[in-house]
């Protein structure tokens, strides 16, 4: 069986001055300093991201944006660019949050867009998927879901497949303190592991999945054990030095 890389990212969402960026950088760069064994990284505000560039250029904590535009560059007023993130050190970028898939509108066809340009720009992509509890509720969570990869993942091929971060975060989850079973969330990313080997093949087994949605120091281990768990995209619990050092111990 191939050996994925654990992958522990923080999406701070809409949190952190830079002032605050810079603080949690240096002190979380001292707890985690010699994590070798996890890629990790930080999803912070792009008015953050130059300081995150400053304190986390040379470390091995990874930097990523929350959202980029699908286009290089052009007429997009308030929008920001892949180039621009790479600009500021950024190596991956979270895309598709239901947040913004909420709020923002954003749908499956422009998700898709961004995904295709990210990679081509050399950007590693967190492409968020997950169901709302109506349709949990109704038994369509699984295909709800693989519906959602299928669609974003549409313009690939398998070169560009591999790279893709895939986060599986039921939106019931996201911020209210209920975590889905480990068993549960492994049922759904081993559907959404099948749903890729049907666009990828065997390449899907390459391909890194995390669940999101309320994890914490306290439950990262039970669903790290998890066959087609491969770590976790975390909102909360990221924000404060000592919860994510330890949260990211407690992942190893
Ligand atoms: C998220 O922001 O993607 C998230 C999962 O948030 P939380 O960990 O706070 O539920």
């Amino acid at each position: 069986m191939t050996k994925r890389r654990p992958l522990i990212a923080g999406n701070w969402k809409m949190h952190k001055t830079a002032q605050e960026a810079r603080d949690f950088a240096m002190g979380f760069q001292e707890k985690v300093g010699d994590v070798t064994d996890i890629d990790m990284v930080v999803c912070a505000p792009f008015t953050a991201l130059h300081v995150l560039k400053e304190e986390l250029e040379e470390s091995i904590v990874h930097i990523g944006a929350q959202n980029m535009y699908p286009e290089v560059k052009g007429a997009y007023t308030g929008e920001v660019s892949g180039p621009m993130l790479l600009d500021l050190a950024c190596t991956y970028v979270v895309l598709g949050h239901s947040e913004r898939r909420e709020y923002l509108k954003e749908d499956d066809g422009f998700i898709a867009k961004k995904v295709k340009v990210a990679l081509e720009l050399g950007l590693i992509p967190i492409l968020c998927v997950g169901e709302n509890l109506a349709l949990r509720e109704d038994g369509k969570a699984l295909a709800f879901v693989r519906s959602q990869v299928e669609k974003d993942l549409m313009e690939l091929g398998p070169d560009e497949l591999r790279k893709v971060v895939i986060a599986y975060e039921p939106i019931w989850a996201i911020g209210t303190g209920k975590t889905a079973s480990a068993q549960d969330a492994q049922e759904m990313c081993s559907g959404i592991r099948s749903t890729l080997a049907g666009i990828a093949g065997s390449v899907a087994q390459e391909i890194r999945i995390l669940y999101g949605g309320s994890v914490k120091s306290g439950n990262i281990a039970d669903l790290m054990a998890q066959p087609d768990i491969d770590g976790a995209l975390v909102g909360g619990a990221s924000l404060e030095v000592q919860e994510f050092a330890q949260l990211i111990q407690n992942a190893r």
